[in-house]
């Protein structure tokens, strides 16, 4: 089955005072039909710059500046390169509204106060479907009710300050599946939520999921997330996928010195007391200040040197389909007398 979305070789670049920052640097990823594949990493690592390349949605001074955006319209179309749309391209917005939808952190910022939740979902439902101010009423409601808003008839005639913020993620994805995407983006929509309310927005984005067949690209820095929904796993460092493979594989077998550590910092479920956890030792580089050889040595536990310094490490693929690009993981560069696999080092009490 040919992917619903395939990224290759992509690049989104910014053209800042520091200099070119290439938030997005050659990034290559498949997303099937039906199937959640979640994007991993810090933030400033370049999954939410990303996310925004596809949709035509990065603005000046930031631009897609090579690779392709491979897009399988549905009903079988011939496949488009959004990469080669403009920025304001009409055709974006079609897709935007029929094929492709994004939900955000920041819910309440993504609805106006003006409005009516029935107005705001009402809108969308007439521009992209065409239906009457009743109608639209009536499957806004529906929508509501379908995203498990109690009270639906009700809700619809509140604005989004009287809701919680729980609530009004549940609006946006209401919003979001008002056009029956064939793909959902989803960029950190738990992050601003408290913890039980994150997993029943998880909990509903799978359930939508398994009943409508849509595809999910899910964006997080929480590796915990991943394991909830995902069914592929792509770790983000700065503007590159360094690590790829099924979630299973990315949990039970990591492999990048990088997954090693957003794994430690992922907290334990049923642990108990809660504790701090540790992050990432270091911080994600300025983009304009991208360290030579392996961009992730600085940070790296596992580090070699004068050769993770010089070297810039492909991806390569184990053979069974996981892709990791570390110097650890290739014969061709690997120094004799280093073992693998890494041992996960577990957090310090
Ligand atoms: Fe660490 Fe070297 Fe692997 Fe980069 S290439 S992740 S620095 S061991
Ligand atoms: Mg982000």
């Amino acid at each position: 089955v040919p992917p619903l979305l395939e990224l290759s070789g992509l690049r989104t670049e910014f053209a800042t005072r520091d200099g070119l920052v290439r938030a997005v640097d050659g990034v290559d990823l498949r997303i099937p039909p039906g199937s959640t594949v979640c994007l991993v990493g810090e933030s400033g690592c370049g999954k939410s710059v990303t996310a925004r390349s596809i949709l035509g949605l990065v603005d000046p001074p930031g631009h897609v500046s090579g690779g392709h955006i491979w897009w399988q319209p549905p009903g079988g179309g011939e496949r488009v390169d959004l990469a080669a749309y403009g920025r304001t391209d009409p055709r974006f917005r079609r897709i935007r509204g029929q094929q492709i939808s994004m939900i955000f952190q920041e819910p309440l910022a993504a609805l106006s106060p003006m409005y009516t939740v029935g107005d705001q979902l009402g809108e969308m439902l007439r521009l992209h479907r065409g239906l009457t101010k009743a109608e639209a009423r009536d499957e806004a409601i529906a929508l509501l009710k379908r995203v498990h808003i109690p009270r639906p008839e009700q809700r619809v005639d509140e604005y989004s300050f009287q809701l919680s913020g729980g609530m009004c993620q549940r609006v946006m994805i209401a919003m979001a599946l008002s056009c029956s995407p064939d793909l959902l983006i989803a960029d950190e929509p738990t992050t601003a939520l408290d913890v039980t309310i994150q997993a029943r927005i998880l909990d509903l984005i799978a359930e939508l999921q398994a009943d409508t067949g849509m595809s999910v690209l899910f964006i997080t820095h929480d590796l915990g997330v991943v394991a909830e929904i995902a069914d592929e796993v792509a770790v983000m460092y700065l503007g590159r996928v360094v690590e790829h493979g099924s979630t299973e594989q990315i949990f039970t077998d990591p492999r990048h010195p990088y997954t090693h550590r957003l794994l430690r910092s992922v907290p334990r479920l049923g642990s108990g007391r809660q504790r701090v956890l540790p992050t990432v030792r270091g911080q994600v580089p300025h983009g304009a200040r991208r360290p030579s050889g392996c961009a992730f040595h600085p940070r790296c536990d596992h580090a070699i040197a004068g050769v993770c310094d010089t070297v810039d490490p492909a991806a390569l693929d184990g053979g069974d389909g996981h892709e990791v690009a570390c110097v650890l993981y290739d014969d061709a560069l690997r120094p004799d007398g280093r073992t693998l696999p890494l041992t996960v080092v577990e957090p310090e009490p």
